[in-house]
């Protein structure tokens, strides 16, 4: 059985029915993915898989697989970034329950057993975010970008944050 991403979901529905979820999350829709300044958010292909344990946990398999875009903190130009990971999740059986399995991250569900999609997605995204984005190669940069910025820093103008910079040049 397949579904469409629906913006909530109970995992304990979908894991008796042994349902997997597949579906497209449109950019416009990622309120605290759009607050990231050094982030532009794309569309986001999901997939995932709902199974039952013995335990009575449930465990979630997917696929996440995004294209991003990021700022450069070096020369504060955008450069793309794709995600195309594996998902492993797992939501305990009730919240007594103590988990521990090293390959599956604890989804939290709220007090009706469900979760929400987006929240779901956004988290997913921001523990993928490299904590300081930079092209991979120093040759990729924007050369006339990084020469005016060592010129800032030399005149001592630049504070530590380079989207100060990002903002004078709007
Ligand atoms: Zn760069």
């Amino acid at each position: 059985m397949r579904r469409q991403l629906p913006d909530y979901f109970n995992p304990d529905h979908l894991a008796d029915s042994g349902a997997t979820i597949e579906g497209i999350w449109p950019k416009a829709r990622f309120d605290r993915l759009l607050n990231i300044p050094e982030l532009v958010p794309g569309d986001i292909r999901l997939k995932l898989r709902f199974s039952r344990r013995v335990s009575g946990n449930i465990v979630i398999d997917g696929r996440i697989l995004a294209e991003l875009q990021l700022f450069c903190q070096r020369c504060l130009q955008l450069f793309d970034w794709r995600i195309d990971d594996d998902v492993h999740l797992l939501v305990a059986k009730d919240e007594q329950e103590p988990v521990q399995d090293a390959d599956y991250e604890l989804l939290p569900v709220d007090d009706e057993r469900n979760v929400e999609m987006l929240q779901l997605i956004e988290t997913e995204i921001i523990v993928r975010l490299p904590d300081y984005p930079v092209h991979a190669q120093i040759s990729e940069c924007d050369q006339k970008m990084l020469r005016q910025r060592e010129d800032t820093d030399a005149n001592g103008t630049s504070g530590n944050n380079p989207f100060a910079i990002l903002k004078q040049l709007k």
